[in-house]
């Protein structure tokens, strides 16, 4: 597994946070933000996409730039997916665009179940997967084994956040890839990030349930 944090190397990426985590920026802000982070991930996310050399014609001359070979399927991670996957279609606007539900189960422990998704039964290409909050790693786990199942390759994350116990739950994946703005120091006791930024469905939906 490699990790990216962009705002190690990136001072766009902590402007986005500074907005992102202030618990008094409005819903139509955060909404415009965690676009911006998605779309800042998904350039990111061009380095681990396969790549071919293709010739342009300049109105001066002739040059060779890059283009991704294959489009990757953008994978939004309901709901709190929403905006971040948005934002990655802005970097690669024909990308299909896959939807993933997932939730919680409490028997014999707790467990992740995907109870609702509209993916290709084949995928044999790229996939980057758009989840804010990469805090216990287990619906990502959850969705990136389902990917791999149907052949997807390589398996991208792309996180606003991320937790060192969502991280190492993810090594088990091997060969992925994590884009995340940052890495926080760890969880609360309600699995939340620390400091975070709270529940980013809600922040990002508008509504709690
Ligand atoms: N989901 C969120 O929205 N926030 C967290 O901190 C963890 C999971």
């Amino acid at each position: 597994m490699r990790v990216e944090v962009l705002s190690r190397s990136l001072p766009y990426a902590s402007f986005i946070l500074r907005v992102l985590r202030d618990r008094r920026t409005s819903v139509e802000e955060f909404r415009l933000w965690l676009r911006r982070a998605g779309y800042l991930l998904g350039i990111a996310a061009s380095s681990s996409l396969p790549r071919r050399e293709v010739r342009v014609e300049t109105p001066l001359g002739a040059a060779v730039e890059e283009w991704p070979s294959a489009e990757p399927l953008v994978v939004n991670v309901l709901g709190a997916g929403e905006f971040l996957a948005q934002g990655i279609l802005d970097a690669y606007p024909g990308a299909p665009l896959g939807l993933v539900a997932a939730r919680r189960v409490e028997e014999n422990g707790v467990r992740v179940e995907i109870y609702y998704e509209r993916l290709p039964r084949r995928w044999e290409g790229p996939a980057i997967l758009a989840d804010p909050m990469l805090a216990t790693g287990s619906t990502i786990e959850a969705v990136a084994r389902l990917l791999a199942e149907r052949g997807s390759d390589p398996i991208i994350v792309a996180s606003v956040i991320a937790a060192p116990e969502g991280l190492e739950r993810l090594e088990s994946l091997g060969d992925i890839t994590v884009y995340t703005l940052a890495l926080d120091p760890g969880l609360d006791s309600n699995y939340f990030i620390v400091p975070g930024l709270g529940d980013a469905g809600d922040r990002g939906l508008g509504v709690t349930p």
